[in-house]
């Protein structure tokens, strides 16, 4: 199923799940090549603008871990309540 493809700067034959594509020029590379400045990207100018952008992206997603970290307490939280609630009932019937 792994279909082998060949990275465009050095021609190494990597599988299908571990090759990269470069969002700027579209290109194929292996790990070692997929960043911009490691296969003399032609659209490397576009990378660079970009960057700060993308560290906001990674600020966005840790602050929305936390927010579903204290989601998944509360739901936690509700649970375990709950778990009470029928451990309660049950030994009243008993
Ligand atoms: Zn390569
Ligand atoms: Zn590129």
């Amino acid at each position: 199923m792994d279909q082998m493809v060949e990275c465009e700067f050095c021609g190494t034959e990597v599988s299908g799940g571990s090759a990269f594509t470069c969002t700027y020029c579209h290109g194929t590379f292996c790990p070692a090549h997929r960043l911009p400045f490691n296969h003399a990207c032609p659209n490397i100018e576009e990378w660079r603008n970009s960057k700060p952008s993308a560290k906001k992206v990674k600020k966005q997603t840790s602050e929305s871990r936390v927010l579903t970290d204290q989601k998944g307490l509360v739901v936690g939280g509700v649970l375990m309540l709950a778990l009470i609630i029928v451990f309660l009932l049950l030994f009243r019937i008993l």
